[in-house]
């Protein structure tokens, strides 16, 4: 238990959002207008910056530029949904260990009492000449009453941030079957969960089979929820997962991770399969989905998950101070930053992590372009990595692997880390409350489904 405690306070500053030794910006003269900021998409590359650069005194204090807050800037964010996604809790989303407001706030609540104008519509041209953002508006959403305001079709700019995150990649199948979907979003994942609960709660199936395409973070980290979720309910299940490579979690720098990821996918039996994809599919005499891989097989297919990364994502080229680059120049008022930028000579990309950090960084530019201070190179300081094992396990690696930590504790502080880093104060709150209600609720049902299997054994 001391160990634990000593690896838990060490592990603390990986809940304390870092903070880069900004010189402060000089705040201009009320007198000036407006500079007109457009950040297009609301993931954590966008709405971070959006807050840093509203100085909004509801954003978490990692992203507090330059307090007092600066009235000269007039900031826009645009993005079609109208939630942000706290997207490495999608797992626990698609499992019902987590609320959609949890994972998920609307923007509407996130930005309220900032400064920041919120626009629900698509980017569909970005004119660099004329400096406007084309919006194409998204149709009402019937789940919540935004009061929004409708999508004008052009927003002129001053700066830009480009952070429209990763594009969704196609699925193998064509068609796709219905039973399958690409675990990237927020649909996708109230679909899968919607989806497990129809599997679990259908009686007449003897067995459910679950197929998981990809042996990245996603692949591996949906395989062993998926897994619990179906044993937590008495249910019988087997779940593939097939990785086109031959290695998994090739992305990890972590031994400890990848190691405690083996161990967690064999003690829960998930069949991996490597140097495997999905070649066709077709129905068996009951109208069940059948998948032919490429390894000769077939396997049956209840649910069939891709988790796999775009081939080629659309990326902006950024420079290292994240102006965006084109033709040999850099445009001094468009940034990219997250999952869409390709940062110069930059190894690491396409975490959460990362989007954050540029967010604070194209966001302190912007200001000091508008002051005529010097540039901040964006420089990636790799806080390390945490992965869910399953409903009630985790593996975290920190300062270069010198910290580890693994099991229910670590399953314990990926929730409560994951609260701090939500984008405001009162998301953190709201997030770290309602994680701690999921981890003593499911600890209530386990006991409870122990103590009624007890019971049915000594009739
Ligand atoms: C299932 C899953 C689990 C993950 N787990 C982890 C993890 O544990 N740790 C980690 O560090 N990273 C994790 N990642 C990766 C991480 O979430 C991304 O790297 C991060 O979200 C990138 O932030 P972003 O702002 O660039 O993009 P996103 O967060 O994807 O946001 C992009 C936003 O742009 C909007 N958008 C798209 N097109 C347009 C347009 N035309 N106009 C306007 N808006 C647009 C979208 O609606 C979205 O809100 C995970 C990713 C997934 C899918």
């Amino acid at each position: 238990m001391f160990v634990h405690l000593c690896l838990l306070l060490t592990l603390i500053p990986l809940a304390v959002p870092f903070h880069l030794p900004l010189p402060l910006p000089r705040p201009a003269s009320s007198a000036l207008p407006a500079t007109r900021v457009v950040v297009v998409g609301g993931g954590f590359g966008g709405l971070n910056a959006a807050l840093a650069l509203a100085s909004s005194p509801s954003a978490a204090p990692s992203l507090s530029l330059s307090p007092p807050s600066r009235t000269d800037l007039h900031v826009t964010l645009v993005d079609p949904s109208e939630r942000f996604v706290f997207l490495p809790l999608l797992y626990e989303l698609s499992t019902s260990d987590a609320d959609i407001d949890e994972v998920a706030p609307t923007f509407e609540s996130l930005l309220a009492g900032s400064n920041v104008t919120f626009v629900r519509g698509a980017m569909s041209n970005l004119d660099l000449k004329a400096q406007t953002v084309s919006v194409e508006p998204t149709a009402a959403d019937s789940s919540t009453n935004s009061s929004a305001a409708p999508a004008p079709s052009s927003l002129p700019y001053d700066y830009v941030v480009l952070a429209t995150g990763m594009p969704r990649p196609k699925l193998d199948l064509s068609p796709p079957p219905p039973e399958a979907l690409h675990f990237s979003n927020l649909p996708a994942a109230l679909a899968l969960r919607g989806r497990l609960s129809s599997l679990i709660s259908d009686e007449k199936r003897d067995k459910r089979c679950v197929v998981i395409v990809g042996g990245g973070y996603s692949g591996v980290e949906l395989s062993t929820n998926i897994c619990d979720r179906f044993s937590s309910e008495g249910v019988g299940a087997d779940v593939h997962l097939l990785n086109r490579g031959g290695e998994l979690l090739k992305r990890s720098s972590s031994e400890y991770n990848k190691k405690a990821a083996l161990k967690a996918l064999e003690e829960k039996r998930v069949s991996v399969k490597l140097h495997t994809t999905v070649r066709a599919s077709s129905r068996d005499g009951a109208g069940r989905l059948e998948l032919s891989l490429s390894d000769n097989s077939t396997v049956p297919a209840d649910l069939l998950v891709y988790t796999s990364a775009p081939a080629t994502p659309s990326l902006f080229d950024a420079d290292r101070s994240l102006r965006v680059v084109s033709g040999g120049g850099a445009w001094p008022n468009v940034f990219a930053v997250g999952d869409a930028a390709r940062v110069q000579n930059a190894t690491e990309s396409g975490t959460a992590q990362i989007a954050i950090a540029q967010a604070q960084v194209a966001a302190y530019n912007i200001a000091a372009s508008i002051d005529g201070n010097r540039l901040l190179r964006f420089n990636h300081l790799d806080l390390g990595e945490m992965m869910t094992l399953g409903s009630n396990s985790a593996a975290i690696s920190a300062l270069g692997g010198r910290v580890t930590l693994g099991g229910p504790l670590a399953s314990l502080v990926r929730r409560f880390v994951y609260s701090a880093r939500m984008p405001t104060q009162g998301q953190a709150f709201a997030a770290a409350n309602l994680a701690g209600r999921s981890k003593i609720n499911s600890k209530r049902d386990a006991q409870k489904k122990k103590k009624k299997k007890r019971e049915d054994c000594d009739k």
